[in-house]
């Protein structure tokens, strides 16, 4: 039940034609979502696709057709219900709003339960559609979406960064109140657009300046009488996921103020305090790694070099592999990276990666340096730990196929971990990375972030989600 998306809404003052800013915004968002897309304009409707944003040369026609001066729309990468383009956003809600999210619902069947009470037929529901339904219900209560998103926090446990279009023309963003997935406003003035994307990174390709993050518990309403705001919660302790700037977001886009490169070549930069390694070359597993290879590499003053490179003109090459829905499409990816064998022959080689999640990635890619000639191998992981999954918008299903579970169960021990996981994956060493090295070095204390699926403590989701599988996650 887990939508780990890209969101994107603009309201133009100038009247201008949304939909192309809109398309060209999803692009920048593309890495946050490869499987659908699709946009949303007031006066004409949605248009989706599956596929990558504008993959189809007759894609540009049909968008070019799209006349309005506000929309929205959103890449897509689902656990939840299949690849189909029935799943593709933005969704329709009753002929009332259009509505595109990020995020995940953790008390999914407690939600559906309170829907389904107020006569609402529902056969099977994303929790997308979910959350628009439930919204469109206690709208038409209140007539008012300040008090109905009050009132939704309440009985929603989970994480959404959302934008919707009324059948007013008003365009909607709102932001849980523990601000787990990013969301921020930027403007462009020579249209007078406002927007509202995912991060910071679509601003710049649309030539737009970033003017704040939506704060947790905010909702942002744009019509025609400018730019508004409430605060349907106000929560302290806010619940960022520290995944978004080790892996997910671009470097290029700021989360919460902070620029995500600059965090990921501190991390490398700290992790090289913490484990002062002997090694002949650093290396990083493309793409995300680099900047923190770069960082430790600088710390460490052992040299950087390019020693895995991914094949971009073959099909698939250039995808990322840890949003591809499917476990053997994720394993043809990891494959078409190969190693330079001039970097790695006969070298103590230091590898940074940004996380270990299921560990196949890391089994091929050590394969592959072994094969080049590689004489040791070190993994150094900016992330700490992964042993539980996530119920607040990123795909790690279940326990049983995260390695650092399955090796160490809830051991808590890091240099323990270590050691199993360096036995399980046949490399000469392992570190990862700790709770408070990555929240030093991102600029944050550790308890304005999330870390369940490190530590097993749910509490900042205000439930106890059950453990299902990967089967029953995608329906
Ligand atoms: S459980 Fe992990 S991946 Fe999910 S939001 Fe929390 S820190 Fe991020």
């Amino acid at each position: 039940m887990k939508e780990k998306c890209g969101v994107i809404g603009a309201y133009s003052f100038e009247d201008i034609d949304i939909s192309k800013i809109l398309v060209r915004g999803l692009e920048s968002l593309q890495h946050r979502g490869q499987e659908s897309w699709g946009i949303a304009v007031f006066g004409y409707g949605a248009f989706k696709k599956l596929g990558l944003v504008l993959e189809d040369p007759e894609d540009y026609y049909n968008i070019d057709k799209m006349r309005g001066n506000v929309g929205i729309g959103h890449v897509r990468y689902s656990t939840k219900g299949g690849t189909t383009i029935e799943n593709a956003h933005p969704i329709e809600i009753g002929k009332s709003f259009f509505i595109s999210h990020n995020g995940t619902i953790a008390n999914f069947d407690e939600l559906l339960n309170k829907v389904s009470k107020e006569n609402t037929i529902l056969s099977s529901v994303t929790d997308t559609e979910l959350i628009g339904i439930r919204l469109k219900q206690l709208y038409n209560r209140n007539k008012d979406w300040h008090t109905s998103f009050k009132i939704l926090s309440r009985e929603l446990s989970g994480s959404y960064s959302l934008v919707m279009l009324t059948e007013k023309g008003e365009l909607l963003a709102a932001r849980d109140e523990r601000g787990f997935r990013p969301l921020c406003i930027g403007y462009q003035e020579d249209t007078k657009t406002y927007l509202i994307v995912s991060e910071s990174c679509a601003l710049d390709s649309i030539g737009a300046n970033l003017v704040r993050d939506v704060k947790p518990g905010e909702l942002v309403k744009i019509d025609k009488n400018g730019l508004s705001t409430f605060m349907f919660c106000d929560n302290e302790n806010h619940s960022h996921c520290p995944f978004e700037y080790t892996y997910f977001a671009h470097p290029s886009s700021y989360l919460e103020g902070i620029n995500v490169y600059l965090a990921r070549s501190r991390i490398g930069a700290e992790l090289a305090k913490k484990y002062q390694l002997e090694g002949d070359v650093i290396i990083p597993v493309p793409d995300s790694a680099r900047p923190a290879a770069r960082g430790f590499s600088v710390e460490s003053k052992i040299p950087f070099e390019e020693g895995l490179m991914k094949d971009r003109y073959r099909k698939r090459g250039s995808l990322r592999s840890f949003i591809e829905p499917i476990q053997k499409r994720r394993e043809e990816i990891v494959k078409k990276i190969s190693a330079v064998r001039a970097v790695v022959n006969g070298k103590n080689v230091i590898v940074v990666d940004d996380s270990i999640v299921r560990g196949t990635s890391s089994l091929v890619i050590a394969d592959i340096l072994r094969k080049a000639g590689a004489k040791k191998i070190s993994f150094v992981i900016t992330f700490p730990p992964i042993r539980y999954p996530c119920y607040a918008g990123i795909d790690f299903p279940t326990q049983e196929e995260l390695i650092a579970y399955r090796f160490c169960k809830d051991k808590d021990d890091l240099n323990y971990i270590n050691e199993m996981i360096a036995f399980a994956l046949n490399v000469d060493f392992v570190g990862y990375n700790d709770i408070e090295g990555l929240s030093k070095a991102i600029g944050f204390p550790p308890g304005e972030f999330c870390f369940s699926c490190v530590t097993g403590d749910y509490s900042c989701l205000k439930c106890t989600p059950k453990f299902k599988s990967r089967e029953e996650m995608k329906g």
